[in-house]
């Protein structure tokens, strides 16, 4: 097999959470006076980092403490986050790498300290050598956190080996960064249109991916 370890993504490829993050902006919108969106809508315009798809859906930081909208954001996400349920199929495809010989690891935009508690919660701690998430609340981008995830995990000097499985454009600019592989799954907080132009596979479910991993 061409890959020894398999990064992922951990909101939207692994958690099934835009509808969450849909409700939590939601209120946030109704708050600031700006429309809602649906969960198609932020699909299609959802993107990292984050600053610029708030300023898109109205948010006026000249006005607006973008810090203590996000401090709002995480706050109400928080409070519900376990509402949200696994992607169809993430133990088995985790079991399935697993037994295929792949280690396997997390690197998320969520804070490291919220990531290991949620990680834990699902039970799912054990099937991962390494959790990298970020050391702030700004989601501003994972490139420089992947980077050291990937000294961390000595897979710097053979990044061919590694895969990311994500589900968004920035889990792509990530592993171009690290020169990592690519995966990119479309049931998570992108719409397959914008994930095709990459020039990477794409795929629509858990099962599709690990099929896929499993054929290369
Ligand atoms: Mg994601």
């Amino acid at each position: 097999m061409r890959y020894r370890h398999v990064i992922w993504d951990w909101n939207g490829t692994l958690l099934d959470d835009a509808w969450l993050c849909v409700e939590v902006l939601n209120g946030l919108l109704r708050d600031a006076g700006l429309r809602p969106l649906t969960v198609d809508e932020y699909r299609a315009d959802f993107s990292f980092p984050v600053l610029g798809f708030y300023e898109r859906r109205g948010f006026d930081f000249k006005t607006h403490s973008f810090d203590e909208v996000s401090r709002r954001y995480i706050s109400t996400y928080n409070q519900r986050r376990y509402e949200c349920q696994l992607q169809p199929g993430t133990v088995t495809a985790l079991t399935d790498l697993r037994a295929a010989g792949l280690e396997q690891s997390v690197l998320s935009a969520y804070h490291e300290d919220t990531l290991r508690e949620v990680v834990t919660h699902y039970e799912l701690a054990g099937f991962f050598t390494r959790l990298s998430g970020l050391d702030n609340i700004h989601a501003d981008g994972k490139v420089a956190r992947g980077k050291a995830h990937l000294r961390a995990l000595e897979l710097h000097e053979a990044p061919h080996r590694v895969l990311l499985i994500g589900d968004t454009a920035h889990d792509h600019e990530v592993a171009a960064a690290i020169g990592a592989d690519c995966l990119l799954l479309h049931h998570g907080h992108m719409h397959p249109h914008r994930l095709d132009k990459h020039g990477v596979p794409l795929v629509g479910s858990l099962t599709e991916a690990v099929e896929w991993v499993l054929a290369h």
